[in-house]
């Protein structure tokens, strides 16, 4: 009786006053007079379930897929825009209506949080937020965004102890959190095509340059999107590693860092596979999100990323088991308690 839990998701569908509603709030920041109250926003239970049952939860009944941990659509966090209030505001509509969704579908969807992270503003300024989606809304995790900036990346490293109050939390209260960069306002780097990518080969990098896991040895990150170009670049992480004398990768951030299976075709995820740990992997699929087509290759949907762990031959039944649920309940504490509580 096993799950299949799929750690990444967002709520790329939401009624379009949604994003209605950002629009004015973003014309708010030049005037004033046309931005809009949170109370402006109306979207019915009923245009939440619509949304959910045609578009998520169809495809995950059709691939198989039990749950989701959904957070609100990464791109539109935009961190970059406006100041501190404008982001606070955005990110309690967009973790609200998780929350909703959660409820509406308990058995399906489970809320992991946005931060209003704001460009040189201290990151401490995002507790109240996650304090309340941890204990009312039932966040079992959060996203953070290691370049508020939209890709000028003029935060310190995610090793810098700028990041230490957010991290504090997270071990306070056992919550990982999903490294997850935003839209990209930098012509150079298409959003989901580069940026993302970088993003996940940057933190990772960060993370082999400093050492931070001593400090926080409890400390746990996913790093999406089958780790950037982390996997296909084993050799010279661990090769750097070495000429900086730092431990080996197994120690150093293994034991902390964890990649997801959003990677669309079946010789990266048997990449991934061959070179990351079993334990170090969590399933994941990013649906409904960057790629949506079908692959002419193979006739089906290329972030139907379950068919390539079920198709691998490398991978053992209990290995598949791992992947699927048991690395992504070690790893979501608050995940498997509420599982539990519901009897799975
Ligand atoms: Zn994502």
């Amino acid at each position: 009786m096993s799950l299949i839990i799929d750690c990444h998701g967002h709520y790329t569908t939401a009624p379009k006053q949604l994003e209605d509603w950002r629009n004015q709030q973003v014309a708010g920041i030049k005037d004033p007079a046309k931005m809009p109250k949170v109370a402006d926003l109306k979207i019915s239970d009923d245009e939440l379930r619509e949304s959910i049952a045609n578009n998520q939860l169809r495809l995950m009944k059709e691939r198989g897929n039990d749950m989701t941990l959904f957070s609100p659509r990464a791109s539109f966090m935009a961190h970059h825009i406006g100041d501190f209030n404008v982001s606070s505001t955005w990110a309690a509509i967009c973790n609200e209506l998780c929350y909703r969704v959660s409820k509406l579908f308990p058995d399906n969807f489970v809320p992991v949080a946005m931060l209003p992270q704001s460009p040189g503003v201290d990151p401490k300024t995002c507790i109240p937020e996650m304090e309340k989606c941890i204990e009312e809304y039932g966040a079992v995790g959060i996203n953070l965004n290691p370049d508020p900036s939209g890709g000028h990346w003029n935060s310190p490293p995610l090793t810098d102890r700028h990041w230490y109050p957010i991290y504090e939390k997270m071990v306070e209260y056992d919550v990982p959190a999903m490294i997850h960069v935003s839209t990209s306002c930098n012509a150079c780097f298409h959003t989901t095509g580069a940026h993302y990518i970088n993003a996940d080969t940057t933190a990772f990098m960060q993370l082999i340059q400093g050492d931070l896991f001593k400090d926080f040895p409890q400390l746990r990150f996913i790093i999406p999107h089958g780790g950037g170009a982390v996997p296909y670049h084993w050799g010279r992480y661990r090769g750097l590693a070495q000429e900086m004398k730092k431990p080996l990768l197994d120690t150093h951030v293994m034991n902390n860092v964890y990649f997801d299976t959003c990677v669309y075709h079946q010789p990266g995820i048997d990449l991934l596979n061959k070179v990351i740990p079993v334990k170090n992997v969590l399933f994941a699929s990013e649906m409904i999100g960057a790629v949506r087509g079908i692959d002419p290759q193979t006739g089906n949907y290329y972030d139907d990323t379950k068919r390539y762990i079920d198709a691998s031959t490398q991978l053992s039944a209990e290995d598949k088991q791992a992947i699927f649920e048991g690395n992504t309940r070690r790893v979501y504490p608050r995940l498997d308690a509420r599982l539990k509580s519901q009897g799975k």
